[in-house]
């Protein structure tokens, strides 16, 4: 679970999240929404402390990352159980599909290597990718490659994963396969925070949509309702943009 309290986030002058409240609870799928520059990836960079905050409470899977400083040991805990997934999968080129699923199971968890890939295969296998396994990550598409850096973060066995914009880099025909991902673990119950312009993501996938303006949240709620019936005028102009 992740809960926030009044989170303050500044670059310089630059306050980016100006109070955030709220609480994503074991098994949902928040989808974060709201125009560029709002502070969608600050705030999910904050969660796995990609930045510390400047201000409020935020603890993330019972760790307390208000502090200004956080311990090393602290730090890997947190990495574990919160994946991330990017806009630009950094995978590892220099390495096989199934070596980048194994490198942070091995080092961080401490798994054998007989461990590590069985667990790499049957997530290769969950994102349709066993034929890849010993694919070098420029062999594949864009769509195959954020599949991979799926599995990856599920190697871990995380309990939250942060989605930054996951289909947004890919061509339009690749984006569904990536999405068909996102929600066969959806229905399986991982608790996902997904930061997407996929509004029929939104919709169909994500339990609640939370929409930022100027680092703060505007209106959250039921994706059906909010996104039918946007109560704030800045909500339906984005939403009318979006079409
Ligand atoms: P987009 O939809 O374009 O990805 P976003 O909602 O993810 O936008 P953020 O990346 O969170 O927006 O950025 C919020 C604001 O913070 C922007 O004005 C951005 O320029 C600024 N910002 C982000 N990271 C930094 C940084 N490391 N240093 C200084 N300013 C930053
Ligand atoms: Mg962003």
């Amino acid at each position: 679970a992740i809960l926030c309290a009044n989170l303050q986030k500044r670059f310089g002058e630059l306050k980016v999240l100006r109070g955030i409240n709220g609480q994503i609870h074991r098994g949902e799928v928040v989808a974060i929404i709201g125009s560029s520059g709002c502070g969608k990836s600050t705030l999910l960079r904050c969660f796995n402390r990609l930045e510390g905050i400047n201000g409020g409470e935020l603890v993330v899977n019972g760790i307390d990352l208000s502090k200004p400083k956080i311990s090393r040991k602290r730090l890997i805990q947190l990495r574990a159980k919160v994946g991330m997934v990017f806009q630009q999968f950094n995978l590892f080129p220099h390495m096989s599909v199934i070596d980048n699923l194994c490198l942070a199971p091995r080092k961080v968890l401490n798994q054998s290597e007989k461990e590590s890939k069985e667990t790499a295969r049957f997530y290769l296998d969950k994102v349709g990718l066993s034929e890849k396994a010993h694919a070098y990550p420029d062999q594949l598409s864009g769509g195959q490659k954020q599949r991979v850096a799926i599995a990856r973060s599920l190697c871990m066995q995380p309990e939250i994963i942060l989605f930054d914009e996951p289909t947004s880099a890919l061509d339009p025909e690749l984006v569904g396969e990536v999405l068909l991902v996102m929600q066969n673990l959806a229905e399986e119950g991982m608790t996902m925070v997904v930061v997407t312009h996929e509004m029929q993501f939104a919709r169909e996938v994500a339990s609640r949509v939370m929409f930022l303006n100027q680092g703060q949240v505007e209106e959250e709620g039921d994706p059906r309702q909010v996104l039918k019936h946007p109560q704030s005028e800045r909500l339906q102009a984005f939403l009318s943009r979006m079409n």
